[in-house]
């Protein structure tokens, strides 16, 4: 269906703590749409006032609340109802975030699929017994008797959760924390990205409507401050963050006086490795997507194209041919492939990544630079260069931007090596026609993702999304992040 922008709710004027809607300590602030690089609407600020009001709601839910004690069905069926409005409310979801993030209709859907997907899948496992049984034992004794004793493994809710997310999928990511944090018996406080609040203010709304009890699920809006203050709380059981490197490591120093858990999803430099049997066509189509795929702002982009030299001037021609077919401006024109960046400052950070990489000796083969045509917004071309470098800055550093930087390569073993050589380890691809080499390539990559020959194979809610090094600890969605979620406790008994 056409989604009217006009028919969007994109003023909102309160935040939402233990159970309330309440006025915002900051006032309120506009909200910039990226295309126009003009306010589109307004958002609560949230500040040290209001997540303090935050802090001691979700702590007194957690500490004295039903919550956390609840038949774990009882909790899984308000995450059903929750998942029953997704369903209803989907069209002004998929609007609301087209307009913050200046992110195409097709990258949203894509956004809020995985979001259905995740929580129809959490509900699976909260419905599942938490309780695993430990074999008998017989221990003989000094007596000349013989012990008999069991155990269980019982999960318990952590406790209370911040979840801090990025800019761009702070819809998908308050949910793939929040679900499974609530469902589990958490209670939680979700601080969105100042560029971004209006989406979690819609999930505000919604899960305002499934008469929670008080301080089960918060919002507060904001900036450093508020993150720093959730971060370094003693009231916060566990800060679960998706951002940057440099923010992921800010968080581990704010948590580290209170030992609080930490589960950290952060940046990437992700390679996609064209070995010379490659079909091109698809190789094309990969590197467009793990670059331009929206505007390069996104986290597993694989944004270091490792080519066999054997093969890398075709594979640049023909990319080069395939950037030029794609039209780049407003997201609700159907035919746009790729929309704006988020906010100029993320312009000037990609036109400086553009200076550094010619001061390196790469090649600009297209782009870099604003497109002349777009005057208004946040708009860069998709630009590549060719011989980069992999330890140059493009060739270590994560863009967020369309960027892609073209690597050779004369060997499989060179073709890993270089993929390793990185801070990072969150993506990355493969793309060849002899699978069972891409196999044993894919398997010495160390990245949390890889794909062989295209991802959307294998899309998979129990597929594990997580990165090694500087990107992250720890996993999200499915089981494996339901998981994060829970401390596990042991009971050992003995019969006398
Ligand atoms: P960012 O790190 O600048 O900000 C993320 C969040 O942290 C925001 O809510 C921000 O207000 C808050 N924050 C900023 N400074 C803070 C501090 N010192 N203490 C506490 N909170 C603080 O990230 P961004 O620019 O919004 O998003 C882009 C980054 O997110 C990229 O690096 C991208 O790779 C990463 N990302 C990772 C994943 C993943 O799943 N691994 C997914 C999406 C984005």
């Amino acid at each position: 269906m056409t989604i009217n922008p006009k028919d969007i709710r994109s003023k909102y004027e309160t935040l939402f703590i233990d159970g309330k809607f309440q006025v915002p300590s900051g006032g309120l602030e506009d909200v910039i749409n990226p295309v126009t690089g003009r306010a589109f609407g307004h958002a609560p600020v949230g500040t040290l006032e209001d997540a303090e009001k935050a802090l001691a709601a979700a702590r007194r839910a957690f500490d004295e609340g039903p919550w956390p004690h609840l038949d774990r069905n009882e909790r899984a069926d308000k995450m059903q109802l929750f998942l029953d409005k997704m369903i209803e409310r989907q069209d002004e979801i998929i609007g609301l975030q087209m307009l913050e993030m200046g992110f195409t209709r097709m990258q949203v859907d894509f956004l809020v699929e995985i979001a259905l997907m995740q929580t129809r899948r959490t509900i699976e496992l909260a419905r599942q017994d938490s309780i695993e049984q430990l074999p008998m034992l017989i221990t003989p004794q000094a007596d000349g008797t013989n012990l008999l004793g069991g155990g269980i493994i019982a999960r318990d809710p952590i406790g209370v959760v911040a979840a801090i997310t990025p800019y761009n999928a702070g819809w998908l990511l308050s949910i793939v924390k929040a679900v499974p944090a609530m469902a589990a018996g958490c209670t939680v406080i979700c601080k969105p990205s100042p560029y971004t609040p209006l989406q979690t203010m819609l999930l505000a709304e919604m899960v305002s409507e499934l008469d929670l009890p008080p301080g089960v699920f918060n919002v507060v809006t904001g900036g450093i401050d508020v993150g720093q203050k959730l971060g370094s709380d003693p009231r916060i059981d566990m800060v679960t963050f998706t951002g940057s490197d440099r923010v992921g490591q800010d968080i581990m120093l704010q948590a580290a006086p209170t030992l609080k858990k930490v589960h950290l999803e952060l940046g990437g430099k992700s390679p996609l490795i064209v070995r010379h049997d490659a079909d091109m066509a698809l190789a094309v189509g990969a590197a467009i997507f793990g670059f331009v795929h929206q505007a390069g702002q996104g986290c597993s982009l694989t944004t270091r194209l490792i080519v066999d030299n054997r093969v890398r001037a075709d594979f640049v021609a023909s990319l080069v041919e395939g950037l030029k077919s794609l039209k780049i401006g407003d997201p609700f024109e159907v035919d746009t492939f790729m929309g704006p960046l988020i906010r100029d400052v993320a312009c000037q950070r990609t036109e400086a990544f553009v200076q550094r990489a010619l001061d390196d000796g790469a090649d600009l083969v297209y782009g870099g630079k604003r497109p002349d045509y777009l005057k208004q917004g946040f708009f860069f071309e998709p630009t590549l260069f060719d011989n980069v470098a992999n330890k140059s800055d493009l060739g270590q550093n994560e863009v967020f931007g369309p960027i892609g930087a073209v690597i050779g390569f004369d060997s499989d073993e060179e073709a890993v090596r270089l993929a390793n050589d990185s801070v990072f380890g969150l993506g990355g691809g493969i793309i060849s026609r002899d699978l069972g080499t891409a196999m044993k390539m894919a398997l010495k990559v160390r990245t949390g993702t890889i794909y062989v020959n295209g991802g959307a194979g294998a899309f998979h809610a129990d597929a594990a999304f997580g990165g090694y090094g500087r990107s992250g600890l720890g996993r999200e969605n499915g089981k494996w992040g339901f998981a994060e979620y829970s401390e596990i406790k042991t009971i050992t008994y003995c019969a006398r």
